[in-house]
């Protein structure tokens, strides 16, 4: 079937929308996509029709609400082809994925041991690792890029590891660069060394095919929100015997088999980890997100994105003069940073939002790599599955328009 992207676009209202008069061009999918009508009138039905707590009632709501977050776990299950769905965990998001895992398998990590993460982090996958070191004395080997082109230095990942290497925790596709990372290759070198691996699959589960058991990294962690989900629900993977072993993150309701003062037991897996009232409305509406994503088809969804990159890449270098790129590795998402000048990012952004363009500028949250590239942060466009040609085009013009004022 062919890609038709206007057939797309009729699915998200919020694409008929006008900024300042202008048409929306909405580039800033990297931070958040937009949310097709589906899923909306998925909450919209979760709230109206089937509000009732999951997992705890024997009426007719509280078995529907259960039944589709279960129903979203299993697909959830399949759209990353782990083994199991008792080894999908929900959760708020990306971070609080890394946070569960830094300070649950965190706590069994040898003290004095080392963790290797990579100077492209975003906060997220870099402050709960500090948290943890600064608590049991752990110390943090950082992996370097190339420079401005955003590949991984390799050879030096390799070398970082000995005997005291604990786990390491890299990003399957970078949120600035837009680098895809060759993360199979990478959690087979750490298992060599019997490291486990932490993916932060946030700017890749929306782009691309994944397949934790072929990467078998030991946890995959992503964002619904990123994925035309709704907000507030994010998915951990982990390998079983890990999940076993790991203590429970957070106490409380729904985590336990029985409380006594004298001790508490805990249910079985996923449920150890999902203490509270999860976002079941939320994860419910996942499920139309994941539905989505499926009739079009991701690798259709990714190849359509970079077409749009490469195309809007090619036409920033060929017909602008003093913008720089950061992140133009071979393997690359559907991301574009860039830099006009020296014209700080945030005034280049005021002045396109101006032409109804919606691009994210600063730091986006990984501000090691801007120290490391020597850079006060980027501006950066990021496509989704109903971005166009025409889009790139308008993009491009705003550009062709407001550049000239800084001279
Ligand atoms: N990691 C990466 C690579 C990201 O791009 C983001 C979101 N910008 C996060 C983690 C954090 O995701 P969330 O805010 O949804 O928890």
């Amino acid at each position: 079937m062919a890609y038709d992207v206007e057939k797309i676009r009729e699915e998200f209202p919020i694409l008929r929308r006008q900024i300042g008069g202008r048409p929306l061009v909405y580039l800033d999918n990297t931070a958040t996509s937009q949310t097709p009508e589906r899923v909306v009138r998925a909450v919209v039905d979760g709230y109206e029709q089937r509000k009732a707590n999951v997992h705890r009632g024997v009426h007719t709501l509280s078995q529907e609400a259960t039944d589709r977050q279960e129903e979203t776990r299993r697909k959830v299950r399949d759209y990353i082809n782990a083994a199991s769905e008792q080894e999908i965990i929900f959760t708020r998001g990306t971070t609080e994925g890394i946070n569960l895992v830094a300070s649950s398998f965190g706590s069994l990590l040898p003290e004095g041991s080392e963790i290797i993460l990579t100077v492209m982090e975003h906060h997220a996958n870099i402050v709960p690792w500090q948290l943890l070191a600064e608590r049991r004395g752990l110390t943090i080997k950082v992996v370097d890029v190339d420079g401005p082109q955003g590949v991984l230095n390799q050879e030096q990942y390799r070398s970082l590891f000995n005997e005291k290497t604990s786990m390491a925790a890299f990003c399957h596709v970078s949120n600035v660069l837009g680098t895809v990372n060759p993360v199979k290759e990478m959690i087979a070198y750490a298992h060599r060394a019997g490291v486990p691996v932490l993916v932060d699959g946030a700017q890749a589960s929306p782009h691309m095919a994944i397949d934790v058991r072929d990467l078998d990294c030991d946890f995959y962690v992503f964002s619904s929100h990123k994925m035309y989900g709704p907000t507030g629900v994010g998915v951990l993977y982990g390998k079983e015997k890990w999940l076993e072993k790991m203590p429970p993150y957070q106490g409380g309701g729904e985590m336990i088999k029985h409380v006594a003062f004298s001790g508490t037991t805990f249910a079985d897996l996923p449920f150890k980890f999902e203490a509270g009232t999860p976002d079941f409305v939320g994860i419910a509406a996942l499920s139309q997100a994941l539905d989505f994503i499926g009739e079009l088809g991701i690798e259709a969804i990714g190849s359509h994105e970079r077409e749009l990159t490469r195309y809007t890449q090619e036409r920033l270098l060929n017909d602008f003069e003093g913008i720089r790129l950061f992140g133009t590795a071979p393997e690359k998402g559907a991301v574009i940073s860039f830099l006009y000048k020296d014209v700080h990012p945030y005034d280049v952004g005021l002045l396109l939002d101006k032409m109804g363009v919606a691009v994210r500028t600063g730091h986006h949250c990984a501000q090691p790599l801007m120290d490391r590239l020597g850079i006060p942060g980027t501006v950066r466009a990021g496509f989704g599955a109903y971005n166009t040609r025409e889009e790139c085009d308008m993009f491009l013009a705003a550009l062709r328009r407001i550049l000239p004022f800084f001279g």
